[in-house]
């Protein structure tokens, strides 16, 4: 990866794995102008999961997911926070149950069954929303 302000060669001076999020974040140092920057590398779920629905298959989007479930959740003081958090605990799950092709059906009972757990409200609201 080159500077993102010369455009020269860098060089990584440290590097870290998140193994809850399975990201690697790298700080580099351009070696011409001294510039420091943090990079990230995930997994591209859009390019990797595909949703089945109404016999169509649509790449997977964790923007579309997360919307769903903050829709749920206005009625909390920290909607936001809270979407996040159930949304990665969804696409953990997801992980560990699919082989690329996931049906929008799976999608919706795993979403509804763990915010029934969370919160019963925004249970009542996704259903309402999703059914
Ligand atoms: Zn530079």
């Amino acid at each position: 990866m080159v500077c993102a302000y010369c455009f020269n060669p860098t060089s990584v001076i440290n590097s870290r794995l998140n193994k809850k999020s399975n990201q690697i974040w790298r700080r580099r140092r351009c070696l011409t102008c001294n510039a420091v920057f943090t990079t990230s590398e995930e997994i591209n779920l859009s390019q990797t999961w595909m949703v089945r629905k109404n016999k169509t298959d649509i790449p997977f989007n964790r923007d579309k997911l997360f919307l769903s479930i903050y829709e749920s959740m206005k009625h909390r003081k920290e909607p936001i926070d809270d979407a996040h958090q159930i949304t990665h605990t969804i696409i953990t799950k997801l992980k560990s149950t699919n082989n690329g092709l996931i049906n929008s059906q799976t999608i919706a009972t795993l979403t509804a069954v763990t915010l029934n757990r969370f919160d019963k409200t925004a249970y009542v609201y996704y259903h309402a929303f999703h059914d």
